[in-house]
């Protein structure tokens, strides 16, 4: 054997398993194959204070490239300051953090086949482990149906301070446009700002140059003038109907999946960072360390998670099918206006029973003829709209 675990894809899923493993499994021989050419400073994922236990923020400490201590949103009708922390980390950090912690990485290694006890890279080398998990990113599949979170961001280094205190998440008083639309603000330091447009829209067609040029727009409007340093875009997935049984009856053999690859993401905002954490700690607690002793437990944390999250794709479907688009905002700014510490459970996934009957008590967010088709699940997943 050539590790005691192999992961497949170096992101964002597969390192923070190598490094939950490595806390726990000093001697381990932990290895990572990922095509691209070597660590680079491409990408940041940001995440909410309450969303990870503190040790995750200490262990993640060294790759943060922004960290504050509040974050507020902005509607219509609607401004709130929220009392929880935000960070964001770099993606070059947290590969210096896995060299740190003696987790080899081989660069350069395109996959060409995963099974459950060996790689096997495009240019013929094998390698095997007992362990290996398949993070190469996300794989559509029939058993996710969803809608788009599509962004372009831009960060630019202002010619002098924004004065921005604070992360915007939202700021939905811009025009509404393919669907919810809003702008993400992170000041990373008193120049550099990073602006983004986003969308949730039905569709994944993503116009680079307009939604650019859009972010550009709202930073004259606030009169920040400077360079571009660095652009950003995504489309992720927005969950609307999901069968964690059959995709997990598919997966019963060859690599564990997981990250994106394992629709293990939340089902509102698209992000994976607080599930992927958790689900870091459930491997590297896994006795054996073996491929199937893994797909065990993740299976079952998966499909458990999947059911807990049938309500937050029930507002996603109310929101993407019940409402029409230029109104979507309303549900977002009527959301905002809950108890704090029941947002923060929101991103966090722990939402509690009485979190959920809260959401939805109330003057109804949309007509109840709206919302009544959005109900079912099931026919989304046979291609039924
Ligand atoms: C621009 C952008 C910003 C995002 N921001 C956030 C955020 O702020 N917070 C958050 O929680 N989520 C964010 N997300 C959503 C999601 O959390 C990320 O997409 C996250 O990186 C997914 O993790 P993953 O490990 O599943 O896949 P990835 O991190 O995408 O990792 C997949 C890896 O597999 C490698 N790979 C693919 N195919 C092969 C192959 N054949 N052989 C070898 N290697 C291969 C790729 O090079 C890549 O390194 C963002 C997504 C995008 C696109």
């Amino acid at each position: 054997m050539n590790a005691d675990i192999i992961l497949g894809g170096g992101g964002l899923a597969s390192s923070l398993i190598a490094l939950a493993v490595r806390a726990v499994r000093p001697k381990a021989r932990i290895l990572i194959l990922d095509r691209a050419a070597g660590p680079s400073d491409s990408h940041t994922w940001s995440f909410h204070g309450p969303d990870i236990a503190p040790e995750w923020h200490v262990r993640l400490g060294p790759a943060l490239v922004g960290n504050w201590p509040d974050q507020e949103v902005r509607f219509p009708a609607h401004a709130r300051r929220l009392r929880a922390g935000y960070s964001s980390m770099g993606s070059e950090g947290l590969a210096r953090l896995r060299d740190k912690a003696g987790i080899e990485t081989l660069w350069s290694s395109e996959i060409a086949t995963l099974g459950r006890d060996r790689a096997v890279l495009r240019d013929g080398t094998e390698l095997t482990a007992p362990a290996i998990l398949d993070g190469r990113g996300a794989q559509p599949g029939p058993h996710l149906v969803t809608g788009f979170q599509k962004f372009v961001g831009i960060e630019i280094e202002c010619d002098a301070p924004h004065g921005i205190p604070r992360p915007v998440i939202m700021d939905a008083t811009v025009p509404q446009q393919d669907g919810y639309r809003f702008i993400y603000v992170l000041p990373f330091t008193p120049t550099r700002v990073l602006i983004e447009d986003t969308r949730y829209s039905d569709g994944a067609g993503l116009s680079d140059n307009e939604l650019a040029a859009e972010a550009m727009d709202y930073a004259a409007s606030r009169g920040w003038r400077g360079q571009e340093v660095r652009r950003e875009r995504g489309i992720l997935p927005i969950a609307l109907a999901q069968d964690a049984a059959g995709f997990w009856n598919d997966h019963a053999d060859g690599p564990v999946p997981i990250g994106l690859r394992a629709g293990l993401f939340h089902p509102v905002t698209g992000y994976s960072l607080p599930v992927a954490v958790q689900v870091a700690d459930l491997i590297a607690d896994t006795q054996p360390m073996t491929t199937e002793a893994i797909r065990a437990r993740l299976r079952s944390f998966a499909q458990r998670r999947a059911r807990e999250d049938r309500f937050l794709r029930l507002l996603n479907r109310m929101l993407f099918r019940g409402c029409p688009g230029p109104e979507r905002y309303r549900l977002l700014e009527r959301f905002y206006r809950l108890p704090e510490p029941l947002i923060e459970r929101f991103y966090a996934g722990r939402l509690t029973w009485a979190d959920r009957a809260r959401i939805v008590t109330g003057k109804p967010p949309i007509p109840i003829r709206a919302a009544l088709p959005c109900l079912p699940e099931a026919p989304l997943l046979k291609g039924e709209t």
